[in-house]
């Protein structure tokens, strides 16, 4: 087994460092929030840098590189301010599908456009009456015109407006079959006729914003269908672990903020001059997160890893998303804790990394969910 980064890796995270110290410094989250968009410019600056492209093979426009790679980008970008969890992440993600179920024309269209910064994806997957058990959803796509005709409803989607996104739906096209069979998923521009978003106010994932979705007879091409008809289950799922390893970097990467700066107040705060008890109490807190962010990394990297070869279970996915995001939730309230009243006000970051961290065992397979799948793994029903 081998511990470290390899210098190409090094010198890749120097390079987001450096990128982030020049361009995320002074990114304005409640301004973001407010208007639920990303930060001007920036994106394009990450496509110009191959980012948005990077694990696309480069005949669709993209650099070619592993998981790996992907995850350091994620987590060193989220580490160094980029607004968690970013365009990026979510378009990279969803980009990964089209190019593990698309087909030759959808990912020369598609992924090229993203390398590009001229695309963005979004995911519409959960339903009012269909979250964990995504099996139960009711939106529906049926034959018509040589496409589909999309109806329904969607729940929490993350980003999913912009005159340059695409939004990667899920549907049930049969109906006489049952839980994960008899859906297909689809490519659905934001800007389709048809569609309506309602923006949601939520605590947190105000950054791009939260939507509701609704599909009022929106057509699409028969070319729009991401994988087989009916098979959408498999498409959807079957890079789950690689891509659940991808998000765990990125909660990762908040985690290391919000350690970053919680270390900052407590030396401002709790420094010579204040109670020995209380100095000792935050300091002995802090040297535990330190401990367990090493050990998220040690299991996030381990998982990034074992994707780029192919080997990595479910498991090992199971493992990293569920530590690492219930540590990011606990490094949030410590945060909120040691910065007591400043961190309370609005303008202050530590109430934005309070409700931000807060959700993040909820989204990309509920903490719960993530245990009942490694349990089973362990023989348990
Ligand atoms: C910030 C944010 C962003 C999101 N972005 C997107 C997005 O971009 N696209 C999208 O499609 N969806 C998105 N979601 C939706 C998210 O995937 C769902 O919220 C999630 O799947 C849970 O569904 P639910 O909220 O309906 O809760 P439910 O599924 O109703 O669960 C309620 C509670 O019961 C627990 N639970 C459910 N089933 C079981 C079980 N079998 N065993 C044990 N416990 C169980 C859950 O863990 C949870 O604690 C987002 C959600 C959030 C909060």
């Amino acid at each position: 087994m081998e511990f470290g980064l390899t210098p190409d890796q090094k010198s890749f995270v120097d390079e987001v460092d450096a990128f982030c110290a020049a361009e995320c410094r002074n990114i304005d989250i409640n301004d973001l929030e407010a208007k639920g968009a990303d930060p001007e410019g920036i994106e394009q600056k990450l496509a110009a840098r191959g980012w948005y492209g990077l694990p696309f093979p480069t005949e669709y426009g993209g650099a070619g590189m592993g998981y790996f790679h992907v995850g350091l980008l994620i987590e060193r970008l989220v580490r160094g301010g980029y607004p968690y969890p970013g365009r990026l992440q979510i378009t990279t993600l969803n980009g990964l599908n089209v190019l593990k179920s698309g087909t030759h024309a959808q990912k020369k269209d598609l992924l090229t456009k993203i390398a590009r910064g001229e695309r963005t994806m979004s995911i519409s997957v959960t339903e009012p009456n269909a979250g964990s058990d995504i099996a139960s959803m009711q939106t529906r796509a049926e034959e018509q015109n040589g496409g589909y005709v999309i109806n329904g409803q969607k729940l929490y989607s993350s980003g999913a407006v912009g005159e340059k996104n695409i939004i990667m739906v899920a549907t049930r096209t049969d109906f006489s079959v049952k839980a994960h069979r008899g859906l297909t998923l689809f490519l659905v521009p934001s800007t389709s006729k048809g569609l309506q978003f309602n923006r949601l106010e939520s605590m947190g994932r105000n950054i791009g914003g939260l939507y509701e979705v609704f599909f009022d007879d929106v057509w699409v091409p028969k070319e729009n269908i991401l994988g087989e008809v009916n098979k959408g289950w498999t498409a959807m799922t079957g890079g789950f672990n690689a891509e659940r390893a991808i998000v765990s970097a990125g909660y990762l990467g908040f985690a290391e903020r919000i350690f970053n700066d919680a270390l900052k107040i407590a030396a401002s705060r709790f420094g010579l001059g204040t109670a020995a008890e209380q100095r000792g109490a935050v300091m002995c807190r802090l040297a535990e997160y330190a401990t367990e962010i090493q050990a998220a990394k040690l299991l996030i990297y381990q998982a990034l890893g074992l994707a780029d070869r192919h080997e990595l279970s479910i498991e090992a996915v199971c493992q990293c998303k569920v530590y690492t995001s219930e540590l990011v939730k606990r490094l949030g309230d410590f945060c909120c804790e040691i910065a007591a009243g400043q961190g309370c006000l609005m303008d202050s970051l530590v109430q934005w990394y309070y409700r931000e961290s807060r959700i993040v065992t909820v989204g990309g397979g509920s903490s719960q969910i993530m245990r009942n799948v490694a349990a089973a793994q362990l023989g348990l029903k």
